[in-house]
């Protein structure tokens, strides 16, 4: 009887999964504006196979990343102000060999593990512009959760509902109506989600990275400041000055996590919850 309603439960459920993944697969994406919202740089990491496959099959992709990254170091010698170049210099470094120029790398200049005390008038504002102003198909944001909080960190979850409320915000022209009188802005809708670091089983979209893994290797490398010992002694942005090994293992350690760790079938992946529809219903299970 139990597997009877098992097998019923999932037959009901079936439409409602299938209907969550994207018709063209992500890989097959051509011709959209593509706009990331994160908290920190780094926060892409994770998507750098997807960014990259995107742009190179003639999307435009723009990383979006509400602060400076100023905050998250253990030298005891950083300074706000030399940590936020640090990990901009990073960002763009990075992007690079994702082929995404600098000029498409947006930063609103937020304080590191501030965020949540910002103004949410002003950030999602600022975000509000930038939608219309880019006019994205496609958002890629910290996944907020289904029906119910998800618990990030204080920034990463800030940012998953900013970045919703803000595309939510963007569609109404009675919204932050000067940007649309005055700056000559449109109203705009988003269409299409690509949430990450959702919780595990809420995954239904896997994009195949095979092409870009080593781009992302090479991408990742580049974090210097946050993943090596750099954290506590900050040597500069080359893996040779790091001490001994330690350049060549970071390197090793980041091949792994592309290749291992990150991989499903054999091939390098990621993964994303994948959402069509108002930004109302981001929160549900099926399409809006
Ligand atoms: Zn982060």
């Amino acid at each position: 009887m139990n597997r009877i309603k098992i097998l019923l439960v999932a037959f009901m459920l079936t439409p409602f999964l299938l209907m969550a993944q994207p018709e063209t697969p992500v890989e097959e994406w051509t011709g959209r504006t593509v706009l990331f919202i994160g908290a920190h740089p780094d926060d892409d990491g994770g998507s750098h196979g997807t960014m990259a496959t995107l742009q190179a099959n003639g999307n435009d992709v723009y990383v979006m990343l509400l602060t400076t990254g100023n905050v998250g170091t253990s030298d005891p010698t950083m300074t706000r102000d030399r940590l936020a170049k640090i990990r901009r210099q990073e960002e763009v470094d990075a992007l690079k060999e994702l082929g995404i120029p600098e000029e498409n790398y947006i930063n609103l200049g937020y304080t590191d593990g501030m965020l949540e005390f910002a103004d949410r008038e002003e950030v999602v504002k600022q975000i509000v512009w930038w939608i219309r102003k880019l006019k994205p198909t496609t958002l890629m944001a910290f996944d907020p959760g289904y029906g119910y909080q998800q618990w990030h960190k204080t920034d990463h979850r800030t940012a998953s509902y900013l970045a919703v409320d803000a595309a939510r915000a963007a569609e109404w022209r009675l919204i932050f109506p000067s940007q649309i009188i005055n700056e000559g802005l449109e109203e705009h809708s988003v269409t299409d989600y690509l949430f990450y670091s959702t919780t595990g089983s809420n995954d239904n979209t896997w994009v195949d990275i095979s092409d870009f893994a080593e781009n992302k290797v090479r991408s990742l490398s580049k974090y210097v400041s946050q993943f090596t010992s750099a954290f506590s002694n900050y040597t500069g942005p080359d893996l040779e000055d790091l001490p001994g090994n330690e350049g060549e293992e970071f390197l090793e350690r980041m091949r792994r996590r592309v290749f291992e760790r990150g991989s499903r079938d054999g091939k390098p992946m990621e993964s994303f919850r994948y959402y069509r529809g108002n930004p109302d219903g981001a929160g549900s299970r099926r399409d809006w």
